[in-house]
This record gives structure tokens, C-alpha cells and sequence, in this order.
């Protein structure tokens, strides 16, 4: 193949890699990719939200109906977390040019061309943004929504905060108002920045509000803000695995699954056993955050330990972020774990190599020292540490952050001064200047990743004649593939993740013994073994034995043709016609 078709894919580009798209965008951008490319990309949808916008789902690769291992990606699942959307478009795009380039020749300079060879057979399903509804709200006014701009909880009787572009400047950020008991004061180096307020702080201080107004509002008391008040469900508690109801876990949702959004995507991975490798994208830290999410590392199965342990070591030469433990390192509260998480559904569930990133590491661009437990990070911030973050914003960013403060009389309130962080583009997202850097390194990871794919091959299938009516037909089935066939030591029990079964069927000739027409021949080991798992030590190196090949035979009476089908819903279905003559 020429250059040209990889010059076309540069030009449909609608700028992804520096900007974010609107749902328009979006919906060109995927429909341009699949229109041009259309032997390696289609463009489905897999649900349609309340606001009539499809939740459009890329499935990448040549012959994208034959079933075979599989590696999903998810963003923009958190409404203003739109950066996800545009890394998984750059993920979609590099798997293009993949396919688009020459053979034998590399994607990137971080993938081999053994890589890029394994990947070409690799089936991709990417979501870009798995809450249309909710990132475009957060695109239209920066008003704060979690995942959907929608509440369909009964009590409503109460006060609570309603986000609104209140002046009507186009914009809902927030509100301050002057009160003696307030708990912020301005910051005398950085006009408009509140800081929280200390004893030696003088007056003014200042109460702080999402701009909105206020429901069921008596005239006096001011609910406290909630970032839930005015939409109901983080689709991040709404999945089924270890789901809690709201009572117990924020966000929640009515019960598991109650958004299209989520049942949508849950929907499609039960239609998929093959689906291997799940990248559920957020922002912001500059982390990877990996299971276990309940426990810690000595109750995790070492095998998977393993394996994660060497997703981590790339993660930190790819990309510059580390891999932390969910449990070990990201809990909000202490021994309070998550309800209802995608890739606990997707790592438990359905036996995925699951892991969420938090793209765009603020704290190590503005250069702070990484905490000890890095959720440490987002809340143990100084005095000093917030003039810091303001100096990066005004210098490196464009002062996108931090808004100047405008006087306006609020309907409900009175004299109130409208404006402060609006956070979209910088703290939520990346700075433009940095997102072709974010969208390169994560592709490179991803890809990576996706490369360790099982992969069951039909590697000699050999005859010999018994006597004039009788063939014996033999086949060795092997996995070239870094992963076994099961994936993940913590999944075997999981009814998809069934063995290999071996099929052979007869046209003309028949088999002497018909019981074994249908065989399990069990599941074959990748050459993989993650890293520092404790094989292949310096003073003990020896391998396993034929655990990634299996060689089975057939005795074949008269002559016609052999078809073998060998594979499981979990790895697909290699197929060979044998003509026995
Ligand atoms: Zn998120």
C-alpha cells in the first residue's frame, strides 16, 4: 500500500489531538474515518441517551465480524472529563495508520514491528465518550456535571442547588458573597483566587456557591452545595459488580444500570466474551489506577500481580505516570471502597485486564513532590501549593483558571459576585499545548498493552495413511499469543472464559470414532509471564513445559475433506479445510 491512504487519514483529522470535539464534531469525525476506511472501521451505536444522541461505538480492524481477541477502550464516561474522548480518537486513529501503513514497517517509534504485526490482528472496540450528554453540557456553559445532566429522584422537597448561567454571560461557574463568617478570603498575589481562610487572615471573607439558584430556597438558609444536587448518577457507581445503593455509595444511581448509558456498554460486553484488555479513561493526575479496588495487593492472585506489575513498569517508561493499586493508594476515604466501578465490573465480571487512567499530571507539570499514597495528592495542597497552581495557570496556562469576579444581583440573594475557577481547560483537562503529547504516550501504552493478545493458531496439520481406508489426521494447536487463553489466573472460573474445543467435520470421508468429532482440548499458555512473577531467576532459569501447544488427532476413514474449527468464544474460532486423499 502508498502513503496515500495514510496522507488521507491525516487529512479527515477535525484537530482531536489539540482540542475537544462537540458532539457534531464527534459524530463527523467517527462517520469520516468509517466512509473513507470502510474495510477497517465501522461506526455503530450502541444506545441512544434521554437528550437523542447516539453513543457511537468504533469497531477497528480488517474483517471486524470475525471473533477473535478483542481490547476495549471507554472515555469521557465523567462529563467534563473530555480529554478522554479525544485520546481515545487518537488510539482510534493510531490503529488506522497501523493497518494503513506498509507491512513489517512500525506504528510509532514506542512499537516494534513484531508489535504492529500482532496488533493488525487484533480486534478494537473503542467508545470515545461514553456521556454525550453530560460532556456537552460541560462544553456549553462549564456548568458541573458528574456524568448526566439529568435527576429523576423523587425527594425533591428539600433545598439544594440548581447550576445555571445566572447572568447570562454564557457560563455557570460560581458565586461568592461577602460573610462574616466565611470560610475563604482572596489571595492578595493573585486577584480572584480564594484561598482557604486562616486566623490571621483580615476581611473580607466570602461564601462560596455553585452559580445556579437555589430550589424550594425559605429566604434565608442556603443549602450547602452538593456536586450531586441537580444530577443524580455517577455512571462510575452504576455498574452491577459490588453495587450499593446511594444510601451507602454516592451517585449510585436508583440501581445498577438504571442509565442507558451504562446498561448500554454492559449490554455489549456480555455480547462479548472476547473482549481481553478494558481502558476506561479519566482525568486528572497523571495516574493508572489498577485492582485490586477492595483489597490489597497480598489478597490479589500473584499471577495477575504479575502481569499488572509489567503494565506498570511500561506505564512509567511510556508515559511518566505510575500504576497504583486501587485499594493501596486511590480510596477517597479510608477502607472505604468504591460501589458499582467499570473496571471492577470489567477486571471481576468479565475477566479483563481492566484499568482506569486519570490523564494530565498537573501536580508533577506545576512541580509538586508526589504524596505517598497519590490520592494524597488532590487534597493535600498548602497555601504555598495553591499560589503555585495559580503562577502555572497565569504563566503556562493562559490564566484559563482563574476568572476574574463580576458584581451581579442574584434574584434569590442579592448582590453577589459571579465567576472565579472555571476548570475545564487546565485542572479537569490539559492545556492545548499538551494534549498531542497526552494522545501520543497513552496510544503507545494502550497499544502496547493491546499486543499481548492470545493468539491460537493451527500450526501443522499433518496425514499419514494407516492402511488404504484409514488417514490419521494430526493437528497441533498453538498460542503465539504473551497472554494465555484464560487471560487473567483470577478468571478461569468464569463461565465464558471456557477451554478450547477442537471440532472436525467430515464431507465425503467420516471418522472412525465419531465421539470425537467434538473435543475440549483445554486452554493453552501464553509465553508471557509478567514481571519478577519469580520464574526465570538468575540462580534457577527453566521454562514451563508444552503448556502453549496441543497436538490432537483423528483416524479418518475413505477420502473428502476435514473441516477443523479450534477456539472458544473467549479467544474466537480458527478455522482449516484438509483434503484427505
Ligand atoms: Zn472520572
Amino acid at each position: 500500500m502508498s502513503a496515500a491512504p495514510a496522507a488521507r487519514l491525516d487529512a479527515l483529522s477535525l484537530g482531536f489531538r489539540e482540542r475537544f470535539l462537540s458532539y457534531d464534531e464527534l459524530t463527523r469525525q467517527v462517520r469520516a474515518w468509517a466512509d473513507a476506511f470502510p474495510e477497517l472501521c465501522r461506526v455503530t451505536s450502541i444506545g441512544r441517551t434521554p437528550e437523542e444522541r447516539e453513543l457511537w461505538l468504533l469497531t477497528l480492524g480488517s474483517d471486524p465480524d470475525r471473533p477473535r481477541p478483542s481490547a476495549w477502550l471507554d472515555g469521557n464516561m465523567h462529563a467534563g472529563e473530555l480529554c478522554g474522548s479525544s485520546v481515545a480518537l487518537a488510539v482510534a486513529e493510531d490503529i488506522l495508520r497501523l493497518h494503513l501503513r506498509q507491512d513489517g514497517e512500525a506504528a510509532s517509534p514506542a512499537s516494534s514491528a513484531l508489535a504492529a504485526a500482532r496488533l493488525r490482528d487484533v480486534r478494537f472496540y473503542i467508545l470515545p465518550r461514553m456521556s454525550p450528554d453530560g460532556a456537552e453540557a460541560v462544553l456549553a456553559s462549564g456548568r458541573y456535571v458528574r456524568s448526566v445532566p439529568r435527576d429523576e429522584r423523587p425527594a425533591r422537597a428539600h433545598a439544594y442547588w440548581r447550576c445555571d448561567d445566572v447572568d447570562g454571560d454564557g457560563l455557570a461557574l460560581s458565586m461568592r458573597i461577602r460573610d462574616a463568617g466565611g470560610e475563604m478570603v482572596e489571595s492578595a498575589e493573585f486577584p480572584g483566587l480564594l484561598l482557604p481562610r486562616t486566623v490571621d487572615d483580615a476581611a473580607p471573607y466570602y461564601k462560596v456557591y455553585p452559580e445556579g439558584v437555589i430550589e424550594n430556597f425559605d429566604g434565608n438558609n442556603v443549602p450547602t452545595p452538593h456536586f450531586l444536587s441537580d444530577n443524580q448518577t455517577d455512571l462510575n457507581r452504576n455498574f452491577p459488580f459490588f453495587w450499593a445503593p446511594d444510601s451507602k455509595q454516592e451517585g449510585a444511581g436508583a440501581f445498577p444500570l438504571s442509565e442507558i448509558e451504562s446498561r448500554a456498554v454492559v449490554e455489549f460486553a456480555t455480547q462479548h466474551p472476547e473482549i481481553f484488555l478494558w481502558l476506561n479513561l479519566h482525568t486528572f493526575g497523571g495516574v493508572f489506577i489498577r485492582p485490586l479496588g477492595d483489597q490489597p495487593d497480598t489478597k490479589m492472585n500473584q499471577e495477575d500481580l504479575a502481569l499488572y506489575r509489567q503494565l506498570g513498569a511500561w506505564a512509567e517508561e511510556l508515559t511518566g505516570y505510575p500504576m497504583v493499586s486501587g485499594c493501596e493508594e486511590f480510596l477517597y476515604e479510608p477502607d472505604t471502597p468504591l460501589h458499582g466501578d467499570l473496571t471492577d465490573y470489567a477486571y471481576h465480571q468479565r475477566g479483563a485486564i481492566a484499568y482506569a487512567v486519570e490523564l494530565w499530571d498537573l501536580f508533577k507539570q506545576v512541580g509538586f513532590e508526589r504524596k505517598k499514597r497519590f490520592v494524597d495528592n488532590y487534597v493535600q495542597l498548602t497555601r504555598a501549593d495553591m499560589l503555585r497552581l495559580a503562577a502555572w495557570d497565569r504563566d503556562k496556562n493562559a490564566g484559563r483558571v482563574i476568572r476574574p469576579w463580576r458584581r451581579f444581583a442574584h434574584p434569590q440573594l442579592g448582590e453577589v459576585e459571579v465567576g472565579g475557577i472555571d476548570p475545564r481547560v487546565g485542572l479537569w483537562n490539559p492545556p492545548p499545548e499538551e494534549m498531542p503529547r497526552i494522545c501520543a504516550t497513552q496510544a503507545a501504552h494502550y497499544l502496547r498493552v493491546a499486543a499481548l493478545a492470545p493468539a491460537v493458531a493451527l500450526d501443522a496439520v499433518e496425514t499419514a495413511a494407516l492402511s488404504p481406508e484409514l488417514t490419521r489426521l494430526t493437528v497441533t494447536v498453538a498460542n503465539h499469543g504473551y497472554l494465555p487463553t484464560y487471560i487473567l489466573a483470577s478468571a478461569k472460573a468464569l463461565t465464558h472464559n471456557e477451554a478450547l474445543w477442537a471440532d472436525a467435520r467430515c464431507s465425503g470421508c467420516e471418522l472412525a470414532d465419531p465421539d470425537l468429532a467434538h473435543r475440549e482440548i483445554g486452554h493453552l499458555d501464553g509465553w508471557g509471564r509478567g514481571l519478577f512473577d519469580g520464574s526465570g531467576a538468575l540462580y534457577y532459569a527453566l521454562t514451563r513445559g508444552t503448556t502453549g501447544t496441543r497436538t490432537v488427532s483423528w483416524v479418518v476413514r475413505g477420502r473428502g475433506v476435514v473441516s477443523l474449527r479450534v477456539g472458544s468464544c473467549r479467544v474466537g474460532w480458527t478455522t482449516r479445510d484438509v483434503t484427505v486423499a
